[in-house]
């Protein structure tokens, strides 16, 4: 294995590095704990570690591969982070405030091969995978940030939902998610993490077979093959009725709600005709189903699309609520900075192209 961060590893994975050298399963407990629960900066700070224990850390890993280039912080609390990974790449992390605790949005690849056509992370196509240890730091980073700023505030929740597709990069994601829900560690419960897939239908097969027992949410955002495949060119792949095929099995393999998410397009998908296809198309499993609905965040690119007007949000929750369709509009974080996803990071790449 080739792992040059020490966050790319599970503990089960530095368990058996470390007993491959000769040390003990409670020398790899020990570190675990100064990394994820202590939170130390370097090997050296891991003071009651055996010092060949550090050493041999110190020359086959490195702690710390991102660096952060810009810091956004809203009026709500929302800070949203642009690092540039040991490549040069540039990714974004988001951190948000809830009611219900403090949870952070990761990035899982560098730029996006889906395409969907109001996103500003699609512009830029996937030019690789982040590895595990790469989206562990991002949660790592903004737990930095918090410890600095001396309130003993935790990350509490966490969604995969920032720029890329995370079944795309499945194992790595997996990896993460082992990592991060690890008790012994940063021990974020299984029911705080989502992972939002833009409808990879046999990948949605995988995770439910898996033993990740995470929340899901699909991005849908339309109630027909049409629709759907002009807001999504995914769905040209895998239609609407192998998606339901694959969220059919997951409801009846995992026994957990999936979250259907519906980003709300002026006059493109937010009729209240389409809500009342969106309650057909749900039918039998509205149990198994939660709407969230998105209000659209307009970004430059996509001049195309705009905000839906408030009435027809409420107009559209209405009719899901009629249906019996739990539904919930999303909240919105961070609207006085780049809020939409991916907006910082291909604005921070059109000014390094100018400058250069
Ligand atoms: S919405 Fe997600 S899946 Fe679609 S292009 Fe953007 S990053 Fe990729």
């Amino acid at each position: 294995m080739n792992i040059s961060s020490i966050y790319g590893f599970t503990l089960d994975q530095l368990i058996a590095w470390l007993e491959e050298r000769g040390h003990k399963k409670s020398r790899a407990l020990q570190v675990w704990d100064w990394l994820y629960r202590k939170r130390v900066h370097s090997f050296a700070d891991m003071n009651d570690v055996k010092p060949e224990v550090v050493a041999l850390l110190e020359e086959n890993f490195v702690m710390e591969t991102l660096t952060e280039q810009v810091k956004q912080q809203s009026a709500d609390g929302t800070v949203k982070f642009l690092f540039k990974l040991a490549d040069g790449n540039l990714i974004e992390t988001v951190l948000m405030r809830h009611k219900f605790g403090l949870s952070v949005c990761v990035t899982t690849q560098v730029g996006c091969n889906i395409g969907c056509s109001f996103c500003a992370s699609g512009l830029l196509k996937k030019s690789r995978d982040l590895t595990s240890a790469e989206i562990v730091e991002q949660i790592m980073k903004v737990q930095f940030h918090l410890d600095e700023a001396g309130q003993e505030e935790r990350v509490s929740h966490i969604v995969v939902m920032g720029i890329g597709e995370p079944f795309d990069n499945f194992t790595n994601v997996s990896n993460f998610i082992r990592t991060v829900k690890d008790h012994k560690g940063l021990a974020i419960g299984p029911r705080r993490i989502t992972v939002s897939t833009s409808g990879l239908a046999d990948k949605i097969i995988e995770f439910a077979d898996s033993d990740l027992k995470v929340n899901l949410a699909i991005s849908l955002h339309a109630p027909n093959n049409e629709l759907r495949t002009r807001i999504m060119k995914i769905n040209k792949a895998i239609p609407i009725e192998r998606l339901m095929e694959a969220i059919d099995y997951y409801l009846a393999k995992s026994n957990r709600k999936v979250t259907l998410e519906y980003i709300l397009l002026r006059d493109v998908n937010d009729g209240t005709e389409h809500a009342q296809e969106l309650a057909e198309l749900i039918g039998a499993r509205r149990n198994g189903v939660t709407v969230n609905l998105i209000p659209y965040n307009p970004v430059d690119e996509h001049g195309q699309y705009q905000r839906s007007r408030k009435e027809s949000i409420l107009a559209f929750y209405d009719v899901m609520k009629k249906q019996g369709i739990n539904c919930s509009v999303r909240l919105e974080h961070g609207t006085d900075i780049d809020a939409a996803c991916g907006q910082l990071r291909s604005k921070q790449i059109k000014k390094d192209r100018r400058i250069s």
